[in-house]
């Protein structure tokens, strides 16, 4: 009988969540979702997110190699099995050709090779596969230097600012510099801009390793030998670095891509490498200069110093080639009933450094779970009304680009018809539930994890999230979308509203130790993760595929952009103490009533019955225009492919969120040379924001109720 006790709580809890309503339905179509919700949880499973997960990572598979394009040929299958469409869309790409040659060594005063590679741990049988690669950086210059050392702390641009000032040059030097602070490509330009021969990035103990907790295959922290890989590609606009704003079709196809010349291109050219800790410390144990600043020490067992003197040779070498490289994009579709042309996009990045059981295929196969569950249901006569599609991107790892190359290819079309993109990049990787997103589906993802179960805890995902709320606050902890991968064309250059959720932990990111022991054995020893975060994925879409007005939180705009408008305020102010966003804020006031008045126009409207078809695709059209106030056709200063006011990843830092772009680079850069232009700017997006939620409302109220409802 004990069995039965967790039974009966689950059934409980379910009834409960069941009862928490979410925003957008009409109360009969909000039961019918209800009652669709209950089915879906039903049919979610471990075991298909377990055999799924255990089928794509059995071997490495790098973008551009034939055991990537198995995974494709899985996903595929899959996909086609679980009744939706399939279609593949090829990409010829820039790319480098793996990893090539490396070396490292210690030259004076002592000949020493220093590792590269990942140790082979007995209990861990993927950790000695022969197809796994030494650490490396896509696109890396080439080139063989034998130089001194300086160290650099994170690589920053105000880490290279202090070494001026402090006297040290780094011309002519190999630059040690640990992962940290900024994108690692930001730590290549700023060495090659100061003049350096070569760079080698490592992770510091203080970082992840021993000094955080027990290493690897023991503990969940990087060892000795654990090396993060990872692109290093800074072009000023995301994608194929030959083809920014045009899709880099088939090069043998019918439409022929102007491609730009490569030596044209800025791609670093000093030769850069990853490294462990255990070699880093080979180096840094020996260095003779000066002591390092305030903020400089990292977590290896000696003081830091700047300069590795002049008895310290280190050699660097790394030979890469870049090559025309052939991508696959797979896209699933699962047509919707009533609006097939209104579409919900889920995706995620298939590629990986090695086996990529976390980053990414944790996400890629809670989506095939989930393109099943779904597949069953519209089998058994439960269509979603719009149209899902489910994405899985080639080549992310190398700088975002098979996502990026889609959506270029399909701008108008995306521009016209895409109601959301959720990303799932390593989606299930761990214990904590985190997530960023645009503020007009906050509402949505935070009232879709009060529906969904947290395993074995009594709680709710919304529940066990909680415990990550700020000070002040009454919500879990929801940030701000940055840069870093597959949602930044979808939401940066075409406008769509976005977000990431997932869960997360300690990982090897990067590393060949991201493989399904560890995934096992750290991760979700379970999978009960899967299927949980797959619940909040399902309820999130089918509430957007299914509501009868798009649940976008309308009034989030203005609390967000209260929010941003002071930040870059301050931020101002500490070189023009004078300026003020007071005028942008008033419009904000403005913003937040328009808002609230369609809020309760909505509310009302949809209390007496959901509107007819044609209303209901005329008020969901205008909708999805919501975000596009923010599209700029200018761009950004830093780059133009940027078309988003609202976010743009930090061009500085490559990782960072930057909310209000214009403002923030003009704030980087000290200037008040364009502040008033970038205000106009920002008055107008606002004002057009404005203007659009104002007629929506006047659309809501302009036709009589509709009494009942109609399904
Ligand atoms: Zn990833």
């Amino acid at each position: 009988m004990k069995h039965l006790l967790p039974l009966l709580a689950t059934a409980l809890a379910l009834t409960t969540h069941a009862q928490t309503p979410f925003t957008g339905f009409a109360p009969a179509t909000q039961a019918k979702q209800q009652a669709y919700e209950q089915a879906f949880k039903a049919a979610t499973s471990a075991e298909r997110f377990k055999a799924h997960l255990q089928a794509m990572c059995q071997v490495p598979h790098l973008a551009g190699t034939p055991e990537n394009e198995k995974v494709r040929d899985y996903l595929v299958q899959t996909m086609k099995a679980a009744g939706w469409q399939v279609d593949v869309y090829p990409h010829d790409i820039l790319l480098p050709k793996g990893p090539g040659d490396i070396a490292v060594e210690l030259v004076e005063p002592v000949r020493q090779p220093l590792n590269i590679r990942e140790y082979i741990v007995p209990d861990d049988k993927y950790s000695s596969h022969p197809g796994l690669t030494p650490g490396w950086n896509a696109w890396s210059g080439s080139g063989d230097v034998t130089a001194g050392v300086v160290y650099a702390n994170f690589g920053r641009k105000e880490d290279f600012e202090k070494l001026a000032e402090l006297g040290v040059s780094v011309r002519g030097k190999i630059v040690l510099a640990r992962y940290g602070g900024n994108f690692r490509g930001y730590k290549a330009k700023f060495a090659q801009a100061a003049g350096a021969a070569g760079l080698l990035i490592y992770t510091d103990p203080d970082d992840t390793g021993y000094r955080k907790g027990i290493p690897f295959p023991e503990g969940p922290q990087h060892n000795e030998s654990t090396i993060q890989r990872g692109s290093l590609l800074t072009v000023p606009f995301t994608g194929d670095p030959l083809t920014p704003f045009e899709p880099a079709l088939p090069l043998d196809g019918k439409t022929k891509i102007k491609r730009a010349d490569p030596a044209t291109v800025d791609f670093h050219q000093i030769p850069v490498t990853p490294i462990p800790y255990g070699s880093a410390q080979k180096i840094l144990e020996r260095m003779t200069g000066a002591g390092v600043p305030p903020g400089w020490q990292g977590g290896l067992p000696f003081a830091y110093r700047l300069d590795g003197g002049p008895a310290l040779k280190v050699r660097l070498m790394v030979k890469q080639e870049k090559v025309m490289t052939r991508v696959h994009q797979v896209v699933g579709t699962l047509p919707g009933a009533e609006f097939p042309d209104e579409w919900v996009i889920l995706g995620s990045h298939y590629d990986a450094w090695g086996f990529g059981a976390m980053d990414p295929n944790s996400g890629t196969a809670m989506l095939l779970s989930l393109t099943e569950s779904l597949g069953k249901l519209a089998q058994g006569g439960q269509r979603p009304r719009r149209t899902l599609k489910v994405a899985h991107w080639d080549a992310e790892e190398a700088g975002v680009i098979g996502s990026t190359e889609y959506v270029e290819q399909f701008r108008d079309e995306l521009s016209r018809k895409a109601v959301a993109y959720f990303n799932a990049d390593a989606a299930v990787t761990g214990k904590t539930f985190v997530g960023q997103a645009s503020p007009s589906l906050k509402t949505l993802a935070l009232e879709a994890t009060k529906a969904v179960p947290y395993p074995d805890s009594g709680k709710t995902v919304y529940e066990h999230w909680l415990s990550s709320r700020k000070p002040g606050t009454d919500e879990p902890a929801l940030g701000n979308l940055g840069g870093g991968s597959d949602h930044i064309a979808f939401y940066m250059h075409v406008g769509v509203p976005s977000l990431n959720v997932g869960t997360t932990g300690p990982t090897p990111y990067h590393s060949v130790y991201d493989d399904l022991y560890y995934y096992e054995k750290f991760a979700n020893p379970t999978y009960a993760l899967g299927p949980m975060v797959e619940q909040v994925f399902g309820t999130m879409a089918t509430r957007l595929a299914n509501a009868d007005l798009l649940p976008y939180d309308v009034t989030r705009y203005a609390t967000d952009l209260t929010t941003h408008l002071k930040a870059v305020e301050e931020r101002i102010r500490r070189y023009k103490p004078d300026f003020s966003v007071k005028t942008l804020l008033a419009q904000v006031e403005t913003l937040k009533g328009t808002a609230a008045a369609y809020e309760a126009a909505a509310r009302q409207h949809l209390a007496t019955g959901a509107p007819d078809r044609a209303r209901t695709a005329a008020l969901n059209e205008a909708l999805r225009g919501l975000e596009k106030a923010f599209l700029d056709e200018k761009g950004m200063a830093f780059g133009a492919w940027y078309r988003s006011l609202y976010a743009a990843p930090d061009p500085n830092s490559g990782y960072a969120d930057w909310m209000l772009p214009a403002f923030q680079y003009e704030a980087s850069l000290k200037s008040t040379t364009n502040l008033s232009a970038i205000e106009i700017r920002y008055a107008g997006a606002i004002q057009n924001l404005t203007d659009r939620i104002a007629a929506l409302t006047r659309q809501l109220g302009g036709a009589a109720p509709v009494g009942g409802a109609r399904k």
